[in-house]
C-alpha cells in the first residue's frame, strides 16, 4: 500500500465528536501503525530539508506527538504551544474562535533566540484559528514562520485562506 493510502486508511472519522455536527478525523490508528507514523514524520522532515529549521512549534496537544519525532529528525528544537494556564513561565498570549468555541494559547517569551527559522506543526488544520494564533505568538516571540506541516487539512473549512502568504504543507487534503 503506497503511504498516501496507508494515511488515508488509518484516519478515522468520528461522528458527531465533540459535539453533534462534527466528524471528527481521529489519528490514534495511525499513531499506532508504526509505518504510517513514521512515514508522517519522515514526509514532513522530507518537505523541508534538513538544517533549514531551527525550531518545531508543537501546538498542544495532538500536535506535540507528531512535532516532538520531526524536531528529532531534523536536528531542531521543539517549542510547546498550550491551553491557556500550562506553561510554568511568562507567556504570550492569543485568543480565537476555534471550529467549536474559543480558545487561548500561549508559548513562553524566551522560547526562541532572535531570527530562529520556525516550523509549525499540529495534525489538522480546520479553521486555522490555531495555526494563525501560533504564527502570531512566534512572531511576537521574535522568530520567522517557515511553514505550517499538518496531516490533515480541511480544505472546506478555508483556514489555509487565514494564514496569509503562510506556506502551508498538508498529507491529506479533505
Ligand atoms: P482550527 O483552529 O484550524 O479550526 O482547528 C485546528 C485545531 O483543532 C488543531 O489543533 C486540531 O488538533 C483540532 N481539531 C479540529 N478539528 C479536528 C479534527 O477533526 N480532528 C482532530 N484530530 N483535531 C481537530
Amino acid at each position: 500500500m503506497d503511504l498516501g493510502k496507508l494515511i488515508q486508511d488509518r484516519i478515522r472519522d468520528v461522528d458527531d465528536y465533540p459535539k453533534p455536527g462534527v466528524v471528527f478525523k481521529d489519528i490514534t490508528p495511525l499513531l499506532a501503525d508504526h509505518v504510517a507514523f513514521a512515514g508522517v514524520v519522515d514526509a514532513i522532515v522530507n518537505h523541508h530539508g534538513r538544517g533549514t529549521i531551527d525550531k518545531i512549534v508543537g501546538i498542544e496537544a495532538r500536535g506535540f506527538i507528531l512535532a516532538a519525532p520531526v524536531a528529532y529528525h531534523f536536528g531542531a528544537g521543539f517549542v510547546p504551544v498550550r491551553k491557556k494556564g500550562k506553561l510554568p513561565s511568562r507567556t504570550f498570549q492569543e485568543t480565537y474562535d476555534l471550529e467549536y468555541g474559543t480558545e487561548t494559547v500561549e508559548m513562553h517569551v524566551d522560547a526562541f533566540e532572535p531570527g530562529d527559522r520556525v516550523l509549525i506543526v499540529d495534525d489538522v488544520l480546520a479553521t486555522g484559528g490555531t495555526a494563525r494564533a501560533t504564527a502570531e505568538l512566534v512572531r511576537r516571540g521574535g522568530a520567522e514562520v517557515v511553514g505550517v506541516s499538518v496531516l490533515i487539512e480541511l480544505s472546506f473549512l478555508e483556514g489555509r485562506g487565514r494564514l496569509g502568504n503562510l506556506d502551508v504543507h498538508s498529507l491529506v487534503t479533505v
